[in-house]
């Protein structure tokens, strides 16, 4: 199933009648955070395509009219569309006192734990626990940086050890310079900075149904 992923960056030719043709065959939109409202409706609205969200620590600030309106947001959630299973993790390292989408590592721990039953629920019914975590922030030492704010989160590795999803998409980290590493396989996740955008292809596994 191809996919767009969009992260922290407007791509204008995304937001322009072109998107048509960028976008050709996509069924279904990831978007990793930090995008203004009217970019992502209007990804929604003219591929008539579910989202699927999470926030990042930019976004929000204010107040609920920040939150798109044609998507689902999936933090601390699990959703399955089309055979494949969803779950998201929202926000960055906290960096400052004004804490709004920012979690200390402790916090985000406890935000994965608060996701376990979901993921647990899922290796009983489908045999895995999931496909897909968006996340806006990445994983500890994984296209993160070492200044405080784009450091990445160590919890989001052991999610990765732990319940091997087969992506992890994120944003947060902004790239400049082409040569950047944007996609790097870890075990048995693929994890991508989604910055601006790409289109992946993920096939849906065939699921063994508990009924
Ligand atoms: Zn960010």
């Amino acid at each position: 199933m191809k996919v767009l992923t969009v992260s922290d960056e407007v791509v204008e030719a995304l937001h322009s009648p072109a998107l048509a043709h960028y976008a050709q065959g996509v069924e279904a939109i990831l978007a990793c955070g930090d995008l203004p409202v009217n970019y992502l409706d209007y990804l929604v609205s003219m591929l008539n395509v579910p989202m699927f969200y999470v926030m990042g620590n930019h976004g929000g600030e204010g107040g609920e009219g920040d939150y798109p309106e044609g998507g689902e947001n999936v933090d601390l959630r699990v959703v399955e569309y089309k055979g494949l299973l969803i779950a998201g993790l929202e926000g960055a390292q906290r960096y400052n006192n004004k804490p709004h989408f920012q979690y200390t590592e402790n916090e985000m721990r406890a935000r994965i734990a608060a996701l376990t039953p979901a993921l647990m629920l899922n290796k009983a019914r489908y045999g895995r626990y999931l496909d897909v975590l968006i996340t806006h922030a990445p994983p500890h030492l994984i296209h993160d940086s070492a200044d405080y704010a784009h450091r990445g989160f160590k919890s989001f590795v052991w999610f990765i050890e732990h319940y091997q999803p087969r992506y992890l998409i994120h944003g947060h980290v902004h790239v400049y310079d082409k040569r950047e590493e944007t996609v790097t396989v870890c075990g048995a996740t693929t994890i991508v900075n989604a910055y601006g955008y790409k289109i992946l292809d993920i096939a849906p596994i065939k699921s063994r149904m508990s009924t």
